[in-house]
């Protein structure tokens, strides 16, 4: 069964082909905490910071080496998580020509009487059929012709068009409506056969089917014109492949949760170095102030003032 490659009306933009599918999967990295605050379970550790002592909390055991390994590894995990989620995506890009076995023509059938050349297009279709495997096809319509049977809905007329015309699963048919009265009043739709997905890939309907509906609502190209431009800018670029839109999101979101990781981590490290240096609070400990010169001093651990020297009391 064929199914929609998009399509779009006049004033009404482009519509996509098919719903969004793929998924993702998150990644997590456990690791001790460090406050600046206590919290529950923490051992409190302290360093000196030129005249002043701080105080850091952590409930774990800090050695720098191990965080900056478990870094690397963290960082590895996260690029096969991103290249696993980017696998479908990449399988999207770099297509093979469908092998469509029996040669099943190119049709162009003009109904509506709005096709000034068919040759070129005939020759677009050729060479986008040379290079995919997959034959195009179009048919235009008067409105007047349809809209009894199908009223609104001109995606079911364009999939009768495609069944009443081709038995096979190869074609590729864009069926063009314009109204009676108002050749400026469009509405179009694409149909594929299903051996065409692996090529007719939701990105590469996506971007072609811009660029076809843009040149439908500009009033710089005819209709044959129009068609003609988006095959030719298509058919050199559709087996290197497209990315859709909605997975360029993901892509971006994907690399900005990436690079908040590595800050992450940087932080984590920058913190952790300040570590380095602290040591266990013992019980007993104090903080005072130097009674020479005023600069902060821990009973239990300086026997001296570290500036001035001054005899620090033992208890
Ligand atoms: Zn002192």
């Amino acid at each position: 069964m064929p199914h929609s490659s998009g399509g779009g009306s006049h004033g009404g933009g482009f519509h996509g082909g098919s719903g969004f599918r793929g998924g993702r999967t998150g990644g997590g990295v456990n690791r001790s905490h460090i406050s600046t605050r206590p919290f529950a379970g923490a051992h409190k550790y302290y360093y000196y910071d030129r005249n002043r002592i701080k105080y850091l909390y952590s409930d774990g055991t800090y050695d720098n080496q191990t965080l900056k390994v478990s870094f690397i590894i963290a960082i590895l995990a996260f690029l096969s998580i991103f290249a696993g989620i980017m696998l479908p995506f990449l399988s999207e890009l770099n297509n093979e020509k469908i092998d469509s076995q029996f040669d099943v023509g190119i049709v162009i059938e003009d109904n509506a009487n709005v096709l000034g050349d068919t040759d070129e297009i005939y020759e677009a279709f050729e060479a986008f059929y040379e290079e995919t495997g997959i034959v195009p096809s179009l048919v235009t319509l008067n409105k007047s012709s349809w809209v009894d049977t199908y009223g609104s809905s001109f995606k079911k007329c364009a999939y009768d068009a495609y069944v009443y015309r081709f038995t096979d699963e190869y074609h590729w048919l864009i069926v063009y409506s314009v109204d009676d009265n108002n050749a400026e009043n469009f509405v179009w739709e694409g149909m594929q056969g299903v051996n065409t997905d692996p090529v007719l890939t939701q990105g590469a309907t996506e971007a072609f089917g811009k660029r076809l509906h843009r040149n439908f609502e500009s009033s710089e190209y005819s209709v044959d014109e129009a068609v003609v431009e988006a095959f030719n800018y298509f058919t050199p670029r559709v087996l290197r492949g497209f990315i859709d839109s909605q997975s360029w999101g993901l892509v971006l979101f994907m690399l900005a949760l990436f690079v908040f990781c590595i800050v992450g981590f940087v932080l984590a490290i920058v913190r952790t170095d300040k570590l380095k240096g602290a040591k266990l609070w013992q019980q007993g400990y104090r903080e005072i102030s130097c009674e020479d010169c005023g600069r902060a001093c821990i009973v239990g651990v300086d026997r001296e003032c570290r500036f001035c020297g001054a005899q620090v009391p033992r208890h």
